[in-house]
């Protein structure tokens, strides 16, 4: 049986897209299912559109997600004598024609065909030239551009594995270039080329590429290449079903690690965008999305990139990373940390505290700012609304007194609430009338994680100097 080989081939023109990653992933997971192997590509052909280190800054994103080629990766451009070759078989075996119309010819012709409500469409005015003619052109230094020969009256049909059978009249395409003046290939080409010689068995792809597929076949056929299997992926659209932004900080999957989504969160909710298990699991790691993917349970329809949804995600895989509290706590604290400025190595404690109420890491250095810097409030704000001065005043003062009993080592929620519940019942005060001055005075917020555990992260000391600020404002 053919080995599973997919490959991931972006073009270096900017950030890791979401809906690359997509591509990247279900590649990834398609080939390590089958025990195949997976290939990144760089297709670099296109020499006005590239940004300098673009390549190695979606390699390195993909590898911090953890997906890796592997085998070596290469990059289009060293490889232009492969598709020159292929290029003079193809013009040797009459697929295709040199063409040295001018820019300005082509300007004007299309002109003319739009004129005329005439689909622009190369007039093969170059398709008959004589021998002598071409090497004419060619001695005297003219530029030429390749274009295939598009077969007249053939039906072109091809099959893809998410969205069935296609047939397109040739009569309905264009002699399509496939290496430019530059000697550089087209897109359409060098991916040809290349998913043969890699011997890539699924071309797994965006279905924005899916009007490429029959020029694709067509090269194919002529050089004599066996098919690989055609898998398109459905499109990534907004809530509002318009076709996904590409607005930088939507989709830049770098830009999701920055904000300090977690690897887990952002691939388990990529994996589900235009795939989905058959039943009502939702939470994959790696290794069970490599288990249970399938080409079978790619959806047709366009799939909607909500980013609730991942915020979602990402809430739900911190609270399981705390509560587990394994290796991956330790990741968490590191993430976590990157977030906390001078007080990074609080970061473990910030995350007990408000990990279950976040769902972003990022939220932890603005959510937590109190813990560290007592912000200033208004002394009315220690009264609770179904209480008056006197009965806070007398809470507090005993709460103070309590709390200051505590031994340091025993300072903790569980000894902490049972003090003060002592209290409230032995003085018949409502829980509001102790509970809310100690909660403003350990946060001067009015909402905040419970008052025993603020006292608790606190510790003893920094607690009863909140306390006893609160006292002093009251008096
Ligand atoms: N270089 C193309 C891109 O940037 C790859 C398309 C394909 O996978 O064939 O998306």
């Amino acid at each position: 049986m053919q080995k599973i080989r997919t490959r991931f081939a972006p073009s270096p023109t900017g950030y890791l897209h979401i809906g690359g990653l997509r591509t990247a992933l279900f590649s990834y997971l398609w080939a390590k299912k089958n025990k195949g192997e997976f290939i990144i590509r760089i297709e670099d052909t296109d020499r006005a559109r590239l940004i300098a280190n673009a390549d190695q800054e979606l390699i390195d994103t993909l590898a911090k997600l953890g997906i890796n080629s592997d085998v070596a990766i290469k990059h289009q451009s060293d490889r232009l004598a492969l598709y020159q070759k292929a290029s003079d078989k193809l013009i040797d075996n009459n697929n295709a024609y040199r063409c040295f119309c001018s820019p300005e010819r082509l300007d004007e012709m299309r002109t003319k065909q739009q004129k005329n409500k005439q689909v622009p469409k190369y007039d093969r005015h170059c398709l008959n030239l004589s021998k002598e003619e071409i090497d004419k052109k060619i001695v005297a230094g003219q530029k030429f551009v390749v274009r295939f020969k598009i077969p007249d009256n053939e039906i072109i049909v091809g099959q893809d594995a998410v969205y069935g059978k296609i047939s397109i009249k040739g009569q309905d395409l264009d002699d399509f270039v496939i290496l430019k003046s530059n000697k550089f290939p087209t897109y359409h080409l060098a991916s040809v080329v290349d998913d043969h010689d890699m011997r890539i068995s699924h071309v797994i792809r965006g279905e924005e590429w899916m009007p490429s597929l029959p020029k694709h076949i067509l090269i194919y056929e002529a050089l004599k290449y066996a098919l690989p299997t055609f898998v398109h992926l459905p499109l990534l659209l907004n809530p509002d079903k318009s076709k996904l932004s590409k607005r930088q900080g939507d989709v830049a999957v770098e830009d999701y690690l920055k904000k300090g989504y977690l690897i887990e969160a952002l691939l388990n909710y990529v994996a589900l965008l235009g795939w989905n298990p058959g039943n009502n699991k939702e939470f994959f790691m790696l290794d069970d999305l490599i288990k249970e993917f399938s080409l079978e349970k790619i959806n047709k329809a366009g799939a909607v990139f909500d980013v609730t949804k991942l915020n979602w995600f990402n809430a739900e895989y911190i609270r399981k990373i705390i509560i587990q509290n394994d290796k991956r706590f330790d990741q968490l604290i590191s993430n976590a940390e990157s977030f906390l400025g001078k007080n990074s190595h609080q970061a473990k404690k910030v995350l007990r505290l408000f990990g279950s109420r976040i769902d972003n890491l990022s939220q932890l250095g603005e959510d937590s700012k109190f813990l560290f810097d007592l912000p200033d409030y208004d002394k009315k704000m220690l009264i609770f609304k179904k209480s008056d001065l006197a009965k806070t005043k007398e809470a507090i003062n005993l709460a103070l007194g309590t709390l200051g009993k505590i031994h340091h080592s025993e300072w903790n929620q569980d000894t902490i609430n049972t003090s003060i519940k002592d209290i409230i019942e032995k003085r018949k005060l409502s829980p509001g009338d102790i509970f809310w001055p100690l909660r403003v005075a350990c946060s001067g917020l009015e909402q905040s994680p419970s008052p025993a555990e603020l006292l608790e992260f606190l510790g003893k000391e920094e607690a009863l100097t909140r306390v006893k600020k609160a006292i002093k404002k009251l008096a």
